[in-house]
């Protein structure tokens, strides 16, 4: 077989860390497979090095920091190659350029394109193991790229995909996906598999255990795809496009505190002002997630939404620079937020599962400040001093520690 393995950044954090790791992949060459690594940065290497950026300028270009993030990945190869070649199996490190993996022009947030094989295909017809950076990419202009954070997964992932491995490993410090992040909810539970798109909300909702993109990856090109623990023996959960599901009604929980919510207040209550300010902020490459507008009263009308922590100055700096032209009376925003979410696919049929979520923060005494909707999510915008507690409480409502949530 041939078998992509990724390993993340805590896997390969220190060097008993890495000869472990190293071991491991021995051990499945010794089964008789031809293996392909992905590695991620030690540890926290890649926030040290955008804490070093911003001692020197807050706001660098994107271009040099994706020249400075792709370090890490850098530094993982070559110390992982070291160690198996020291333990006597061939190994050889290659970065994005040297395999060929094109991406997309966006700094800091590319797609991957397309994946030469030929360089991979020789070394492991050579008889080498072969390690690979992941994160990053190399664009039209020959520069260095990142995928966004935690975007190994879908380096592995396309890598799979490209080389039509037989199976991608995502090797990772829990033993699998489960129904909350374990470190939250304790009595979270281990999923033995997971649909394609259910997991594709969980992580765009925050369940960092596997990069959204690399699922879409997943399931595009059908790739096998499981999370387990470098850690431990323990079986981990599949990733997989099934329809076993379809009587799920919630199958997980997750969170995401890296939010912020703007009110822009006195908007004309006309036609188009939704449509002003949104391709407004459109133009200005910001995502924008929850809206809610207010009825209009006196002829005028409020409009929230959500934004990233990330495009907080760039939304507000839009805002002010367009305050004429848009015509409101002022902006208010609030940091200290955070979006808590249910993910289900059979939920879109069944509108009892939002009452019994918010019955569950009620409960909590969590209050809800904006609630969005879709086929197979509910998110509510809450305190963020509230998310672990309101997480638990939901976690606990739909009874997800003992088996997922389904219809009598
Ligand atoms: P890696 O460095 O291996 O890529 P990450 O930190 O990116 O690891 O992702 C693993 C972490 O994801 C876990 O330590 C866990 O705290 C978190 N996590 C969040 N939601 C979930 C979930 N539903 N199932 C498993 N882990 C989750
Ligand atoms: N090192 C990168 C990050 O920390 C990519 C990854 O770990 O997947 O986001
Ligand atoms: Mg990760």
């Amino acid at each position: 077989m041939l078998i992509v393995q990724k390993y993340g950044g805590s896997s390969v954090a220190n060097t008993e860390r890495i000869f472990n790791v190293a071991n491991r992949i021995i051990d499945t060459v010794k089964e008789g497979n031809e293996v392909v690594v992905v590695l991620s940065a030690q540890g926290d290497t890649t926030d040290d090095l955008i804490a070093k950026a911003a001692e020197i300028d807050p706001n660098a270009s994107r271009r040099e920091m994706d020249m400075l993030l792709s370090t890490g990945e850098q530094q993982s190869v070559a110390l992982m190659a070291m160690a198996i070649n020291k333990l006597g199996y061939r190994a050889i490190s290659l970065n994005a350029a040297q395999v060929g993996i094109s991406t997309s022009s966006a700094y800091s947030n590319a797609k991957i394109r397309s994946i030469r094989k030929s360089r991979i295909e020789r070394e492991l017809s050579r008889g080498y193991i072969v390690i690979v950076t992941g994160f990053q990419g190399v664009n039209k202009y020959d520069d260095v790229t990142t995928l966004g954070r935690g975007g190994s997964d879908t380096s592995a992932v396309a890598l799979a995909s490209a080389l039509h491995a037989d199976l991608c490993e995502i090797y990772t410090d829990v033993e699998g996906i489960y129904t909350a992040d374990p470190r939250v909810v304790k009595n979270a539970r281990k999923l033995d598999y997971i649909s394609h798109d259910e997991m594709v909300e969980l992580a765009t909702l925050g369940a960092k255990v596997l990069h959204n993109r690399s699922v879409e990856v997943a399931k595009k090109y059908n790739v096998e795809l499981v999370v387990r623990s470098s850690l431990t023996k323990a079986e981990g959960t599949l990733v997989k496009g099934d329809t076993k599901m379809e009587k799920v009604l919630v199958s997980g929980v997750a969170s995401d505190k890296d939010i912020s919510r703007i009110t822009v207040m006195g908007l004309s209550d006309q036609p188009g002002e939704a449509f002003k300010l949104f391709s407004l902020l459109d133009k200005a490459g910001i995502c924008v997630d929850i809206i809610i507008q207010s009825l209009g009263r006196k002829s005028k009308k409020d409009i929230s939404f959500t934004v990233s922590k990330q495009d907080l100055p760039m939304t507000l700096e839009t805002l002010e620079k367009n305050k004429d032209r848009l015509g409101f009376a002022e902006v208010s925003h609030d940091d200290n937020v955070a979006k808590l979410s249910i993910v289900g696919a059979g939920m879109a049929t069944n509108s009892g599962v939002a009452s019994l979520m918010f019955e569950a923060l009620f409960d909590a005494g969590v209050n809800i400040s904006m609630i969005s909707t879709s086929e197979i999510k509910i998110s509510v915008l809450i305190d963020e001093k509230d998310v672990e507690r309101g997480m638990i409480a939901v976690h606990d409502k739909f009874n997800l520690a003992e088996s997922n949530y389904r219809r009598d």
